[in-house]
């Protein structure tokens, strides 16, 4: 029996003195499920049952604040929240709680020898927006590190440089496409501006690979300058494990070396999957070869509903790419689902083919040539066949952890087994405790390049130069650059409803339309914001979401108020600047509950 006291404190006293503490209430049903789970594991837990106790909602109020959840049951495992009982079945399921469970019976971490010699401090495998990252900062604090960078070409032949994702296949040529496309709107508008422009604008697919291409060649020199200068060894050879402390590489010309090391860090990041359908990896892409491809992509499917899919869809159709994009379900799935739908709908009105319910089953190349064409066969729920001709089909179904061909058995380090991705604590460390892992490879976090550079500084730092801070993962800012960008940091609409109840959301929302596109008369009232807020919490906004050109830029800076845990009237307080998008915050009043109007009439 706990007695009555600080609600903090009896919190923090079950978890520190249990291996598994459950805050629960005696007629919850998922409180149920999830001790009935421990039970058949045969795992002593310790519980403190809230409605039995007088001081009950004060400790259910404290771990609201605590966790950020206010609903039981609330779980911790190991001294980590694992959550509600969704979150604690699944954690069982992928392996997250055999981790956390072993993690405390192997008691305090153990110190790896100074006596044993190695060839390394520490070993990166992976030169992306992470490894990088990790690798120059360890070797700024003293550490000697060596970086293993090596890209395993593509079905159809396309490779690239030093930097990883990011910079060579990702954000940094994705931003560059989707910047020629908002150059040609510009250039319709223009003319309502007064500029006198031949009518047709004709846009050249190779002159804008050729320069985007050198500005990422310069990129990837930059990096291997910069490794050379701060002494990191960079091997472009592919690396695995040979036992926990050593690896072996093995370059382009297939030659082997091994090397050992005290630290082990995993920044192996992903690779786009593709179906399991004939004809799919001879005759499709990814967006691995779209950024280089040495031809006009003619007309282009692009299957999936990721933000890749619809960031390539977008980006094409406003070079004037005849783009169609094949969903199986629901768009942006993760996202606010309201956004997600109002993307869509811009995009259908901007010219993008949507096909929703479709999935392909067959591809066939029925002409050769520079791009060729391509028939795709596919089918919906009720087994409806479609056939269409293609001259691309871009497959953006999603990202497969690089873990799979690595040895990482040799090294003993635990996977998620659902998806390949590495388990590891709240410091990136693996239940291998020599052995590291950050960005797109790290189980249960955004897949974003700050993140994986942010978490790779903080673990060099605290590796080597006696740094405490850890990545802090919540309210993390992130962009999706349709063709209108959406920015959002917090939570989506049906998450916040999830963690809080229908009843403690409010919603304010306004639709919005530029100054600039008054002019060309165009996309009236097509951007939207809107804040969810927590009304026991005093209104504290815990999403912020904006559809609207430049989201990306408005977002960054207003994301700081949610880290500083800013409530609706602080923004309201806020004295916004004027004429611009992002003003819409300072003056939200209209509560979606409310069901007004919001469309935005005049200045
Ligand atoms: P990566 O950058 O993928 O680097 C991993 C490196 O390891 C690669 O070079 C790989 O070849 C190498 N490697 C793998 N296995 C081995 C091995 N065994 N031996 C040696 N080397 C190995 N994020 C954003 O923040 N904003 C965006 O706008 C954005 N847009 C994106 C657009 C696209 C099309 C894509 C695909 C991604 C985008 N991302 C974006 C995500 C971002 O690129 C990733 O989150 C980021 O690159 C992850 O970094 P990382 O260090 O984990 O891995």
């Amino acid at each position: 029996v706990i007695p009555k006291g600080d609600p903090i404190q009896i919190i923090d006293n079950l978890i520190k003195n249990n291996r598994i503490a459950i805050f629960s209430k005696t007629t919850c049903p998922f409180c149920m499920k999830v001790k009935k789970l421990f039970s058949s594991l045969n795992l002593e837990v310790a519980v403190i049952e809230l409605d039995t106790r007088e001081d009950g909602d004060d400790i259910q109020d404290a771990l609201l604040q605590k966790t950020g959840q206010k609903t039981v049951p609330n779980v911790f495992v190991s001294g980590e929240n694992v959550g509600g009982c969704d979150n604690t079945i699944a954690a069982h399921q992928n392996g997250r709680l055999e981790f956390l469970l072993n993690k405390s019976q192997a008691g305090p971490k153990t110190e790896i020898p100074d006596d044993v010699k190695y060839d390394y401090d520490l070993v990166v495998i992976g030169g992306g927006s992470g490894g990088l990252a990790a690798s120059k900062e360890a070797a700024l604090l003293g550490a000697k590190v060596a970086v293993c960078d090596f890209v395993v070409p593509t079905p159809i032949g396309t490779t690239w440089g030093l930097g990883g994702t990011c910079v060579n296949v990702g954000c940094i040529p994705k931003k560059l496409m989707h910047q020629a496309a908002i150059l040609g709107q510009s250039v319709s508008d223009a003319k309502k501006f007064g500029w006198e422009l031949p009518d047709t604008a004709k846009h050249n697919w190779h002159t804008m690979v050729e320069g985007i291409q050198a500005h990422i060649g310069s990129l990837n020199w930059g990096y291997r300058v910069a490794l050379r200068e701060k002494k990191v060894n960079y091997l472009n050879a592919f690396a695995e494990f040979v036992d926990p402390h050593t690896l072996k590489t093995t370059d382009k010309k297939k030659k082997e070396t091994t090397i050992t090391s005290k630290y082990i860090l995993l920044a192996t990041g992903g690779r786009p999957r593709y179906p399991d359908i004939p004809g799919a990896r001879e005759f499709g892409i990814t967006s691995d070869d779209i950024f280089s491809l040495p031809h006009h992509p003619g007309k282009t499917l692009l299957v999936g509903a990721s933000y890749i899919a619809l960031e390539c869809a977008g980006f094409l159709a406003g070079i004037g790419v005849d783009s169609t994009v094949m969903v199986r379900s629901i768009l942006l799935r993760g996202f606010d689902q309201q956004i997600a739908e109002l993307i869509g709908s811009y995009m259908a009105k901007h010219g993008i083919r949507f096909q929703r319910g479709y999935v392909p089953i067959k591809l066939e190349r029925i002409e050769e040539g520079s791009p060729g064409r391509i028939k795709v066969t596919s089918q919906n729920e009720l087994g409806e066949l479609m056939e269409e001709e293609y001259n691309t089909v871009l497959f953006a179904i999603g990202r497969d952890a690089c873990t799979n061909n690595i040895g990482i058995e040799k090294a003993n380090v635990m996977l998620n087994t659902r998806n390949g991705k590495v388990i590891c604590d709240e410091k990136e460390q693996t239940n291998v405790p020599h052995i590291y892992a950050i960005g797109d490879i790290l189980d249960g976090k955004l897949e974003l390049t700050p993140v994986a550079i942010q978490a790779g500084r903080l673990l060099a730092k605290r590796l080597f130069g006696g740094g405490t801070l850890i990545t802090d993962y919540v309210n993390v800012p992130t962009t999706v650059f349709t063709p209108l960008e959406y920015g959002s940091v917090g939570l989506s609409e049906e998450d916040a409803i999830a963690k809080y109840g229908a009843n403690d959301i409010e919603v304010y929302h306004s639709f919005l339309t530029p100054l600039e596109v008054a002019i060309p008369k165009r996309d009236d009232n097509e951007g939207y914001a809107k804040l969810i807020c927590v009304k026991s919490l005093n209104e504290k906004v815990v999403g912020f979401h904006i559809l609207s050109p430049n989201a990306g830029e408005i977002t960054q800076g207003f994301a700081i108020g949610l880290k500083l845990g800013a409530t609706k009237a602080d923004f309201d307080n806020l004295i916004g600047i004027h004429p611009t998008v992002a003003e819409v915050f300072t003056t939200l009043n209209t509560t979606k509950s409310s069901g007004a109007d919001v469309l935005q009439k005049g200045c």
